[in-house]
Parts: structure tokens; sequence; C-alpha cells
């Protein structure tokens, strides 16, 4: 027999047994045994596997047998907080087309919303005005840049090259995707920057990621540049985005996800009058799919074939 363990609150667990169960046979494991973290009782060294988003601090360490372990989201950085966190196991990543076909549908309809002023629009419908609103700079020469060109930064990025944005991506190792710029290395972060009126970030949140969109990153885009954060509440520091669209530095902001969440009500990113909030729902793991690919996952690992999409525990994403 071979045991998963469910680690997610309690309540979502029905949403990912059935799936996972449905896809048990089709990878020839005929005794896979859900067991929920929080609901079943269970011996730690009886688990062979573990499934979660952001599990407790120290809980995966305490699996003695523990062969691998899948994230449901296509960031581990919930699992790498953790100063417990078993990293001689493998980490598995979500990585699905249909998740980053998502991302990509949210950094495109954001793109759009301020690069054709659809607030103004919106605000001149709700006084009855016939307002005009049009874009700043045709579209060709505005460039959209994302911060993190990977699996879904480079997705999202062929989405706006083919709307016609002039599109470039940054990531630690130089990209060569088809009329996109591919800017690498933190030497190459300025003039990325000085090019984008929009920026996307789609970074992974790791030591190194953590509090980049802040007040000296902004200084160095042009001013009135949009911001776009799908990634981690932590990338941005919340009082420098509010100061940098208070000064103008910044025209606008999208954000999904942030420091906190569910973001508390008395947040003044709520209310403020250039931010569009978002309830980190960007992009969302179907479980079906996320199912598929564990079995898989766990099918391979039963074998002894390598594990798909692991991550590099060095580099944290
Ligand atoms: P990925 O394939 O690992 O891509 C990460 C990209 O960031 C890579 O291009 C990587 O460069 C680059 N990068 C990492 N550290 C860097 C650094 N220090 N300097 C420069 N570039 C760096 O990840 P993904 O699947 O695209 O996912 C990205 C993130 O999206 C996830 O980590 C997650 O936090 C977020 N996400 C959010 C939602 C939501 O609903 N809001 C949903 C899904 C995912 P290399 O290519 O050179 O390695």
């Amino acid at each position: 027999m071979t045991t998963l363990l469910l680690i997610l609150p309690v309540r979502w667990a029905p949403i990912w047994q059935a799936p996972l169960r449905d896809a048990a046979p089709a990878h020839g494991l005929s005794n896979l045994n859900l067991i929920v973290h929080g609901k079943d009782a269970y011996a730690p060294g009886d688990i062979d596997y573990a499934l979660g988003f952001r599990p407790d601090a120290g809980l995966l360490g305490s699996l003695p047998k523990l062969k691998a372990i899948f994230s449901l989201g296509a960031g581990v950085d919930g699992f790498l907080s953790d100063p417990a966190f078993p990293k001689h196991v493998p980490l598995v990543r979500f990585v699905n087309p249909a998740l980053s076909l998502e991302m990509a549908q949210y950094c495109v309809l954001h793109t759009l919303i301020h690069h054709r002023r659809f607030r103004t629009t919106l605000a001149a419908q709700a006084e009855h005005k016939w307002t005009q609103a049009m874009p700043e700079k045709g579209t060709a020469k505005t460039g959209v840049g994302i911060l993190g060109f990977g699996e879904i930064g480079i997705m999202a990025g062929e989405r706006l090259r083919d709307l016609g944005f002039a599109v470039a991506g940054w990531s630690r190792t130089k990209k060569d995707v088809p009329g996109i710029e591919s800017f690498a290395g933190e030497a190459a972060l300025g003039p990325f920057l000085a090019r984008s009126d929009i920026l996307i970030c789609l970074l992974p949140l790791t030591p190194e990621t953590r509090g980049v969109l802040n007040r000296r990153l902004f200084a160095q885009l042009p001013k009135g540049a949009y911001l776009i954060n799908a990634a981690r509440g932590a990338h941005q520091v919340e009082a420098d985005v509010i100061a940098a669209l208070n000064e103008g530095q910044l025209s606008g902001a999208s954000l999904d996800v942030f420091e906190t969440e569910p973001l508390p009500k008395d947040n003044p990113l709520w209310a403020h009058p250039k931010i569009i909030v978002t309830p980190h729902n960007a992009g969302l793991s179907d479980p079906i799919a996320a199912a598929q690919s564990v079995a898989a996952g766990i099918a391979a690992a039963e074998r002894g074939q390598p594990l798909q999409n692991v991550v590099d525990m060095a580099r944290g994403y």
C-alpha cells in the first residue's frame, strides 16, 4: 500500500480526494491510501508521500519515510519558509498549461485595463459622461516587462506580444522567445526596467526576490508606469507602492497577492483609487489536473523513475 497525506484545510479535502481516487488506477496505483491531516489518525512513519500548499512548520520534517512532496501550487515559498523543511526529500511544484494560461489571461486583462485606461471609461460611465479615454502611447511603443520569465511569464509574454506590445522578459538565465527581448541577471535589470511602461511580476518568492517591488525599483521605471503583481505579496513593499502611486511615479497597480491574505479589511490598498485589488485568484490549480500530475509523480517515484518539476533547493524555486 502507498500512503499519501493530504495537508490542506479539512473542508477542502473532498475536492481533492475524489480526483485523486479517480486518477490513481490509470497510473497503476491500485492501492493508494489517502489520509487527511487534521481529520484521520495516522502514524508519521506510515506516510510515503505528502501533498499540500502551506503546511504547518515542522510537519513535513516529522514524517521519517517521505519519498516526495507535491505542491498544489506553482509557487513553493509556503514550503521552503519552514526552517525544518526536509530538504533531502524531492519537492515537486505544480506546472500545468491550463494554470499558466489562466495566469496569462490575468496579465493580459490587467495590461489592457491600464493600457486602454478602462478605469477612466468606467468612472465616466458612472457619471453618464461620454469620455473617450485612449491609450497614452501606441501599443507597439508600449513596453511590457515581465519580471520572472519562466513557465507562466513566457506564456503571458507570448500572448501580450501577439496583441502587439513591445514585450521583454527578465530572468536569471537568457531566454530565446521569438519577438520578445530577453534580459538576464542583476546587471540587466536597470535597462529592462527603463523600457517597462507596464511591469508584471511573475517571480518566485525567494530570499533574493523578497521585497523586490520597492521604491528603488519603481524609480527606475518610466514615470507613470503601471504595476501588475500576480506572484507573491511579499514581493511588494506595500508602503512603497502607495507612495509611488501618490507621487505619480506609478499611475496604477493591479495586485492579486498580499503580505497578509485575505487582505485585512482596514488595509489602505483596498480603497486606493489607483489600485485594483483581486483576491489571489489570478490562477487557481484545477484539482483534476493536479490529481493527474500527483498520481503520475507517485507512480514514477514508485517505479524509481525521475520526477518532473522538482524544485532546486539551492535556487529556492
Ligand atoms: P518558474 O517557471 O520557476 O519561473 C520563475 C522565473 O523567475 C524564471 O524565469 C527564473 O529565471 C526567474 N527568477 C527566479 N529568481 C530570479 C532572480 N533572482 N533574478 C532573476 N530572475 C529570477 O515559475 P512559474 O511557474 O512561472 O511561477 C512563477 C510564480 O507565479 C510562482 O512562483 C508563484 O509564486 C506565482 N503564481 C501565482 C499565482 C496566483 O494565483 N497569483 C498562481 C500561480 C503562480 P530562470 O528562468 O533563469 O530560472
